[in-house]
């Protein structure tokens, strides 16, 4: 992991490089896009581990770029949410179109290996945030529209409330735009009901109750 993790870095100093920004900014235009309301810049800071003034840092920088504006919350007028341009919607896309070395050694997996892949790395993610070491990612395992199993036995056996219709296993989505959280109780429930057919996950998470 800790290899994969340097050919991420890499990676993101790629797209970052690609965007005409720093990587922690590039995380930042990442982070807003799919988010119209925008975030705070204590939601920021949060979401990217770093403190509020290393956000506040990155975030001057990309208003003087043009890539982010500031408004006003519409609930508390006094604190201001961080949105994207379209300057830095373009520049997120500049990012995007760099495919990476991670992305190209998960394109050599066949179909199979990515499946099991995106569900041990769903696993990974979903304990780390139900432990509280990264806030709940846009994920559908911690989705109020996300119904695992719906259709047993079917080739696209998950739905998603949101636009009512059945997906498979590879499409479950670790940062969906339409993404919203349920609540913690839901979450656990959804979970075990996803798992039911995954009979490692299960005898793992019956180990760590
Ligand atoms: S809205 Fe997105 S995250 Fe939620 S279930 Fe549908 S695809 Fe998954």
């Amino acid at each position: 992991m800790t290899r994969i993790a340097t050919a991420m870095r890499a990676d993101d100093w790629q797209r970052a490089k690609a965007a005409g920004v720093n990587p922690t900014q590039y995380a930042i235009l990442d982070h807003l896009d799919g988010r119209p309301a925008g975030l705070s810049v204590k939601d920021l800071a949060f979401q990217l581990g770093v403190s509020q003034p290393t956000a506040t840092d990155s975030i001057a920088a990309l208003e003087r770029k043009g890539l982010i504006v500031k408004h006003p919350d519409p609930v508390d007028r006094r604190s201001v949410n961080i949105l994207l341009t379209e300057q830095g919607r373009a520049a997120l896309e500049a990012g995007h179109a760099v495919t990476g070395i991670a992305e190209q050694a998960v394109a050599s997996l066949v179909p199979d290996e990515q499946e099991h892949l995106l569900v041990t790395l769903i696993a990974m993610i979903r304990h780390m945030q139900e432990t509280n070491a990264i806030p709940v990612q846009r994920m559908c395992v911690s989705c109020r529209y996300f119904r695992p199993h719906a259709h047993a036995g079917a080739a696209r056996p998950h739905h998603c409330n949101f636009v009512d219709a059945a997906f498979g296993q590879q499409d479950l989505r670790i940062d969906c735009r339409e993404h919203e959280t349920a609540d913690p109780s839901f979450r656990a429930a959804t979970w075990n009901a996803f798992q039911k057919d995954r009979p490692s996950l299960q005898a793992n998470e019956e180990r760590g109750s």
